[in-house]
């Protein structure tokens, strides 16, 4: 945590106390309370009358007993100050703890070591020619870079942020990999700030800020509307795998048109998603006209392509397996045995997710891509016409 951005968080927090009068803290109390190391030659604590004697009690695990971990509370600051020695030796455990309270009861999706350190507060170690950071569990103290330096480095940094073209951001030393406005970039220093156009190899991404990264994968220029993105995925149901499947295994783009509607670019086809009063996504398919046995001419405008859903999961699987050859494929497949969709359909079980196979638009220049449901869907027909003539 960077010094002088601190904020203490807002004191909500009912003491308890011991028999004796202690008051004493779990781990989790540790969520509304601000945590502060200090050296132990630190002036400004000796100097402060308000404090109080106070513990923090840890239960090592599978024990009936707790550990008390020594510590002073500012009651009206909300301050719990802890040495630097003991911060060093108990915080992995009590980091452990809080992580387990905001996963569990304050149900909350993920959480990272780093952003718990972030929530410790360090200014106690930052003068004028040092500052300090958290590594390992630990506080690790640096010397501060001259201002010419950090100037530069600062500048460095600025650059990479607003560069369209670099999409990731890591610390150089090792770490997940993060989206520009994930919240823990901050916490990653001048001298290891690092960003790249493409995924650097070996690392991971951020649990936080995955979802976003992948957004951003896939809307481009139109970041600055991040929101609307991310709302509309989130009512249509878009789980983070399925979104990075479509993004980074497809090449998939997204485009909002308006909040209702969405359009989708994967391979060479263009679709859009609209999303309807009652909540159904509606597909519609680009245009095309047949220029030869297998080639067409995609041209303007879109037409309903029969594929209805309730989440746009479905839609993109539809839209990733879609392929021209495919739909043509298929489409003979369906011709040479002389079924109709429908009885394909029908003997193979499939059934649309609204329940209606619904007849195409007639379109000029269309084909009827209701006999195509997906490459999935023919491999599904394939197997069965396989079954059913052998
Ligand atoms: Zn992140």
């Amino acid at each position: 945590m960077m010094k002088y951005e601190w904020e203490h968080k807002s004191i909500t927090h009912k003491i308890k106390r011991d028999g004796k009068g202690v008051c004493y803290f779990f781990p989790s109390d540790l969520a509304e309370l601000t945590l502060m190391p200090y050296p132990e030659s630190w002036e400004e604590l000796a100097v402060q009358q308000t404090l109080q004697s106070a513990n923090i009690r840890l239960r090592p695990e599978n024990q009936g007993w707790y550990q008390f971990v020594p510590c002073r509370y500012d009651e009206e600051e909300g301050i719990v100050y802890i040495s630097e020695e003991n911060f060093n030796q108990y915080w992995k455990k009590i980091r452990y703890k809080l992580m387990e309270y905001y996963l569990g009861k304050k149900r909350v999706r993920t959480i990272m070591n780093e952003e718990l350190d972030s929530q410790v507060c360090l200014d106690a170690f930052w003068t004028q020619t040092s500052e300090a950071r958290i590594m390992d569990a630990k506080i690790v103290i640096f010397s501060r870079l001259p201002e010419e330096e950090r100037l530069r480095l600062m500048s460095k940094r600025a650059s990479i942020m607003d560069n369209r073209k670099i999409l990731y951001v890591f610390n150089q030393n090792g770490g997940p990999v993060h989206d520009k406005t994930c919240e823990l970039v901050k916490s990653i220093s001048l001298e290891d700030f690092c960003g790249a156009e493409e995924m650097p190899e070996g690392r991971g991404f951020c649990a936080k800020c995955r979802r976003r990264l992948h957004i951003r994968l896939a809307i481009g220029p139109d970041f600055k509307n991040c929101q609307i993105y991310e709302s509309f995925l989130q009512r249509c149901g878009v789980s983070e795998m399925e979104l990075e499947y479509f993004v980074r295994e497809c090449g998939g783009k997204m485009f909002m048109e308006s909040l209702q509607v969405m359009r989708l670019k994967c391979g060479e086809d263009t679709w859009k998603a609209e999303r309807k009063e009652d909540g159904l996504l509606v597909l519609y398919h680009n245009n095309y006209i047949r220029i030869g046995e297998d080639e067409r001419f995609i041209t303007d405008g879109f037409h309903e392509q029969n594929v209805c859903a309730k989440k746009l999961n479905r839609i993109l699987r539809y839209v990733e397996d879609y392929t021209w050859k495919g739909h043509l494929e298929a489409k003979k497949s369906a011709e040479d045995n002389n079924l109709t969709e429908d009885a394909v359909l029908q003997e193979e079980g499939y059934v649309p997710e609204n329940g209606v196979v619904q007849e195409d638009s007639q379109e000029y220049g269309c084909i009827g891509d209701s006999m195509v449901k997906s490459e999935a869907w023919w491999k599904r027909l394939a197997a069965w016409l396989k079954k059913w003539f052998i």
